[in-house]
């Protein structure tokens, strides 16, 4: 492999320059290296993909379901053969250690069989008439050509938690990732054409979001949005999509907490709180970026962790002794770092890390310290707003009815979890607690694609991803009545019982 690449567009079943002529540059976080050059699309390449992907939804959208499924079959396949390389080149171009990376891909692998077995799925419903000698049922149909935008953090599972859904259900897609993880999203446009994908059924264009995300999520051409990203950006398309009447999917932010009650099992909540805290440097939407526990064992719970936070080793994610990788990108890192002095200023102390390395090897990427804050109150900004980086606030409380009032305390709703012993606590929690995901005895991430996955509040729009509940978001239900009397018969007239009687 050439060490810096060239990056194209994926239109109509073919690799193409963007028309700008212009590119912008892949880099490495954890080493400051150029990647690769990256195509920089406009407004007339958007176009182009989303012209080639109606003309492709005539012809898709009639091919047979079980046959599609197994285009997605050989996708799963290809994947796994080229796991290990995958990870490799996803921790060089966003920074997270190895094993995460092998996760991220083995999660593609997964999403891609479960929507592959869609093929032969994709029930509907048949129920009785109310009239005689009638059929009524419904079925899914596609919705169109879905414009399928996605974060950098999870680069190749999430846009399979979009892409393989969408095609297995007939639809087309232009896939827009995001711009510092365009060679995850180029090696899976190759895998799904290598697997037999017909031309212009997926089209990949690469570039900021901004304008050029603009004109494809404005474009008449475009039937479906789905968004994941921050709640900003989310935001921005809904309002754009709202207009136009799209059907747009928003998957956003997170300030997910885990809650350690006096019953638990206190040093089984540190493994849960370091692991969703600190893995991929704290960049998951589910990351736990607030800790919230009870004042008898709180201290004990801060001297464990911060002695822990401060064992964490950073460095490049390709390193074995690695435990915490860099932050994506330097603006990332400022952003994440600029919460420190906002933490302090409002009266929080910085129990552990807290600073930008700048020794040695560690010099040239984009680290920060695994950061703890404590004596911070719900109300700060570090406990309400997405830090997105390895940086966990600890919110001390004096039981279960205060830990629910602050776990729901933000405008988000995505992660949360409880440590507990006690059968009564673990059942409230999960009732009470306003998020799309609720763990008991583990951390705030590590969520299957088996069960829907997104959250309440500003993390979304009521859409859920992954499980059966994707379905909903790329099919719109068909209800279908056939009337085998050979009369005409009235449904809804009151008083009529009579003569529909057989
Ligand atoms: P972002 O909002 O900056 O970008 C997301 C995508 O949107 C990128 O592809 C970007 O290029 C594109 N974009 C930007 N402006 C656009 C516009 N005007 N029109 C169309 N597209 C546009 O988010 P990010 O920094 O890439 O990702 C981090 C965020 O994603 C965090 O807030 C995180 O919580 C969230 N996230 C949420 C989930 C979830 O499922 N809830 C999962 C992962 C990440």
């Amino acid at each position: 492999m050439a060490s810096t690449q060239e990056l194209k567009n994926f239109i109509d079943g073919r690799w193409v320059a963007a028309s700008t002529g212009e590119t912008f540059e892949n880099i490495d976080p954890a080493t400051g290296e150029l990647i690769a050059n990256v195509a920089k699309s406009g407004a007339a390449d958007v176009d182009r993909a989303v012209e080639a992907a109606r003309r492709a939804l005539e012809s898709w959208r009639l091919y047979p379901a079980p046959k599609r499924g197994e285009i997605l079959y050989r996708a799963g396949e290809i994947m796994l053969r080229r796991k290990d390389e995958l990870a490799r080149e996803m921790t060089r171009e966003m920074g997270k250690v190895l094993p995460e990376a092998r996760g991220d891909v083995q999660e593609g692998i997964d999403m891609t069989y479960y929507m592959g077995g869609e093929g032969r799925r994709q029930f509907g419903d048949v129920v009785p008439a109310e009239l005689p000698n009638k059929w009524a049922m419904a079925m899914r149909n596609p919705v169109g050509v879905v414009a399928a935008i996605t974060p950098w953090n999870f680069p190749l599972a999430i846009p399979t938690w979009k892409i393989m859904p969408a095609l297995v259900l007939g639809n087309t897609v232009v896939f827009k990732p995001a711009s510092y993880t365009p060679m995850l999203a180029v090696r899976l446009v190759e895998i799904l054409d290598e697997a037999g994908l017909p031309k212009g059924v997926l089209n990949l264009v690469l570039g900021p979001g901004g304008e050029l995300g603009d004109h494809l999520v404005s474009h008449p051409g475009v039937d479906l949005v789905s968004f994941t990203g921050s709640s900003d950006t989310g935001s921005h398309i809904s309002e754009i999509g709202g207009r136009l009447l799209k059907r747009v999917s928003c998957e956003l932010g997170g300030k997910n907490a885990i809650v350690v009650l006096d019953d638990a099992d206190v040093d089984l909540s540190l493994d849960g709180i370091v692991w969703s805290a600190f893995g991929t440097s704290g960049q998951r939407c589910t990351a736990a970026s607030r800790v919230i526990a009870h004042r008898a064992v709180a201290n004990g719970l801060i001297d464990k962790l911060v002695g822990r936070a401060k064992k964490l080793r950073l460095g490049s994610g390709l390193e074995a002794s690695t435990d915490v990788g860099p932050v994506v990108s330097s603006s990332q890192l400022e952003r994440v770092h600029s919460f420190i002095p906002i933490a302090e200023k409002e009266g929080a102390t910085v129990a552990a890390g807290g600073r930008i390395p700048r020794e040695g090897a560690l010099a040239k990427g984009f680290f920060h310290e695994p950061t703890v804050l404590v004596d911070v109150k719900p109300n700060m900004r570090v406990a309400q707003e997405e830090i997105f980086g390895p940086v966990t606030a600890v919110i001390e409380v004096s039981g279960i009815d205060e830990a629910i009032k602050v776990l729901n305390s933000t405008k988000y709703g995505l992660s949360c979890s409880i440590y507990t012993r006690n059968v009564n606590n673990a059942f409230r929690f999960m009732r009470d607690a306003e998020t799309g995901i609720v763990y008991v005895n583990a951390g705030t991430i590590g969520a299957e694609i088996q069960l829907p996955f997104g959250g309440m509040k500003s993390t979304g729009n009521g859409h859920r991803e992954a499980g059966r509940a994707a379905l909903d978001v790329y099919s719109e239900w068909k209800s279908i009545y056939i009337d085998y009397s050979g009369k005409l018969q009235r449904a809804q007239m009151d008083g009529e019982e009579a003569k529909t009687a057989p």
